[in-house]
């Protein structure tokens, strides 16, 4: 199983595809993380919230799987945005998982009303010169955050990791984004199963089409649109068919009938609103 990998704008690469554990036991972590392993994941996405760094870490530790064959991104919580606390942050989830380095370290959330995003910016430009991230970007940025930090500082994150789904969009962040050369990360890329996304007929008839599962349609419609995706699971079933979705290539015609699906007012939204969480 050959995954694309996807350039970033400070040199490095990223595989497009990889398998997030948000929500995923700390108690089965390192079982569900040496499954995805064995059947081909590459790149584990993780925070310091999840509880389950550690997890991660043993099951890189176990595999025997070459450092370098591998891409783990972790993130900063909201309540380590002050001080130097980044810097201890980040030592703790190096612990915890058992690395030297992390390719990716994120500013998990921008807690706007706390005003203190740009340091936590300016603190992880520090932890990249350290060499403890080789890259850095931001999650849950909207185009007003990611002005601020890249006027104040002139570093531009290398990703920005966002909620991303058909029924939203956020295509504002996207072409911001994409003019600065900052990809993007789709979290929720199935919409957490929170709406019959797999039941619409522009997903179901693709799926029809291609002998392939809605989910695995939904996948390949972010892969097409240059998203990068780590679709959670702990069934080992399902973490194979998340990653079956390189052997199909939606016409576009069925792309833009899943682009159709965002009624673009927001709605879609199925988790926190940036601003709103602090
Ligand atoms: P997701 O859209 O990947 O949905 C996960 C759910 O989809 C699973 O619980 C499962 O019920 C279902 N599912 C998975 N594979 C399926 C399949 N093949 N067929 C049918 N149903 C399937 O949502 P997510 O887990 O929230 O997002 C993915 C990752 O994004 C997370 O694990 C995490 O790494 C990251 N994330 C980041 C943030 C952030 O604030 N930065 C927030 C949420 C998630």
């Amino acid at each position: 199983m050959t995954i694309p990998t996807l350039s970033l704008n400070d040199g490095h690469t990223i595989p497009q595809l990889g398998y997030g554990v948000f929500k995923v036991d700390p108690a089965d972590t390192e079982r569900a993380v040496s499954e995805a392993l064995e059947v081909g994941y590459r790149h584990i996405d993780t925070a310091a919230i999840y509880g389950n760094e550690e997890g991660v870490g043993a099951a890189i530790a176990s595999s025997g799987i070459p450092r370098g064959e591998l891409f783990v991104t972790t993130k900063l919580w909201n309540d380590r945005h002050d001080g130097d606390d980044p810097h201890a942050a980040i030592a703790e989830s190096l612990e915890k998982l058992g690395l030297d380095r992390v390719d990716l370290y994120l500013v998990h959330w921008p807690t706007p009303a706390k005003e203190n995003y740009v340091h936590a910016w300016e603190k992880l430009i520090e932890i990249r010169e350290k060499g403890l991230a080789t890259s850095i970007g931001v999650s849950n940025f909207l185009v007003p955050h990611l002005e601020r930090i890249v006027a104040a500082t002139q570093v531009v994150p290398a990703v920005d990791q966002i909620e991303l789904h058909p029924a939203y969009q956020q295509r504002e962040v996207t072409a911001w984004a994409a003019d600065k050369g900052i990809r993007i990360e789709s979290w929720g890329p199935l919409g957490q199963g929170k709406y019959d996304l797999f039941g619409t007929p522009a997903v179901a008839e693709a799926a029809a089409a291609h002998g392939k599962s809605p989910a695995q349609v939904v996948l390949r419609w972010h892969l097409q649109k240059d998203f990068i995706v780590f679709p959670k699971s702990v069934h080992a079933e399902r973490l194979r068919e998340n990653i079956d979705v390189f052997d199909f290539t939606l016409t576009d015609a069925e792309i833009a009938a899943i682009d159709a699906l965002d009624p673009q007012d927001g709605s879609g939204r199925v988790g926190t609103h940036p601003n709103e969480f602090n």
